[in-house]
């Protein structure tokens, strides 16, 4: 990363500037104005012996920590702003759309749209996020009814029992959604929270996203987290 001296004649302080990011070496604070990111860096701060100056690496180090941390901030603060009131579904696909281990039910697609509307957020929890191919094809499946995913899960490992602290992680990152219903053929009751288990809709195998079954995940829907 190249930081161009911008600092001209201002006494012993200097001032770096990156693109939209500018860093002087002085106070210690971090602002935002007309669109640049302002980050001040106090010569001696952290534990460095009284009187030493502080590197100019050092305080670039410092500037992107800082820069990193304000905008998952922002991120974060932004994702509940866009999900606030917001239903989410989170779906399963072996088991709930598909039946086979290959092929999309249109019928059961068909169940899944009959309880979503617009503004809901249908969120792939499935293994089948994993591989872009299979994604494309979810995609592909949800357009033809007129719907569409609008998120993943995290993959916090590689086995089923972590599903529901999948589903939870992106529940903490999407604070504004207040109703949510999880539709999985898998046990993830064994490894859940009680309020998690609130939320489930445990599909069979053979049988997928039923009517019945789209009717009792509507009801869960209906719940206020
Ligand atoms: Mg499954």
């Amino acid at each position: 990363m190249h930081w161009k001296d911008i600092s001209g004649n201002r006494g012993t302080w200097q001032t770096f500037k990156h693109g939209r990011f500018k860093i002087t070496i002085g106070d210690n604070h971090i602002h935002y104005s007309e669109g640049e990111w302002v980050i001040t860096c106090h010569p001696w701060f952290d534990a460095h012996p009284i009187g030493s100056v502080l590197s100019l690496e050092s305080a670039k180090r410092k500037a992107i920590r800082i820069i990193k941390n304000k905008l998952e901030e922002c991120l974060k603060a932004l994702d509940t702003a866009t999900t606030r009131g917001k239903r989410a579904l989170f779906l399963d696909i072996d088991g709930v759309l598909c039946l086979d281990g290959e092929t999309i039910e249109p019928d059961l697609v068909d169940n899944l749209a009959s309880i979503v509307t617009r503004k809901d957020m249908i969120v792939l929890s499935s293994a089948w996020r994993l591989h872009n191919s299979l994604r494309l094809e979810v995609e592909r499946a949800l357009a033809q009814k007129g719907l569409s995913l609008r998120g993943i899960t995290p993959t916090l490992g590689q086995t089923l029992e972590k599903r529901p602290a999948e589903i939870e992680t992106w529940l903490d990152q999407h604070k504004g959604v207040t109703h949510w219903v999880v539709l999985d053929d898998y046990d993830l009751d064994m490894y859940a929270s009680p309020e998690f288990c609130k939320h489930f809709v445990k599909t069979r195998l053979r049988d997928g996203l039923t009517k019945d079954k789209a009717e009792e995940a509507q009801r869960v829907l209906e719940k206020e987290a």
